[in-house]
């Protein structure tokens, strides 16, 4: 028998990125080591298995790369959460607060069902000011919140805490 995968030997501290004293972490050595991205997306689908999730919201650009994986894997749609002016049909848009500045990230209006399970997914959890929009999106077009996902979690930047109620599953934590 092989020994357990341990994810979080495949995420890579860079430090000072993308500035002065900030410790980055990089994901991109899961992404391609075919057994950790695998046992990645195997583990986050198995924690929603039977929880009748109906579409997988990834926001640009990394939550792509783990929501189309995950709504194929969870038989589901899959549903893209864009930067500004990115998306071709009528949208729906939030403005939020970065470190320093602001961003404006859209969903097409007719993507979202009212009443339709979603699980809303991003590769790190900060702060969790993307995410928040991303969820505010998401019921503004009248979609339930079914689970909030994430490859790994900063608890120290309590983005939590921000999520205070809601289901959230990360599967490497620092
Ligand atoms: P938040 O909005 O503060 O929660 O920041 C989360 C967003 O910023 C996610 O979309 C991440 O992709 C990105 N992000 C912030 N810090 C890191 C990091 O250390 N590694 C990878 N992505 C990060």
């Amino acid at each position: 028998t092989s020994e357990p995968i341990r994810l979080e030997d495949h995420i890579r501290d860079i430090p000072d990125f993308p500035q002065k004293g900030v410790l980055f972490k990089d994901i991109t050595p899961l992404l391609q080591d075919a057994k950790a991205f695998h046992a990645a997306l195997d583990r986050i689908a198995a924690h929603y298995a039977g929880a009748g999730i109906e579409a997988v919201v990834g926001v640009e650009s990394r939550g792509f790369i783990i929501g189309a994986p995950l709504a194929y894997l969870l038989n589901c749609g899959f549903v893209p959460v864009r930067k500004f002016g990115k998306l071709p049909a009528e949208t729906s848009s939030v403005e939020y607060a970065l470190e320093y500045g602001t961003n404006v990230v859209e969903v097409h209006t007719d993507a979202i069902k009212p009443g339709q399970r979603v699980l809303v997914v991003d590769d790190l959890l900060a702060t969790g000011g993307t995410v928040l929009a991303a969820i505010e999106l998401v019921e503004r077009l009248g979609g339930h919140i079914a689970g909030i996902s994430f490859l790994v979690e900063l608890g120290f930047l309590k983005g939590r805490e921000r999520l205070e109620g809601r289901d959230v599953f990360a599967l490497i934590k620092y």
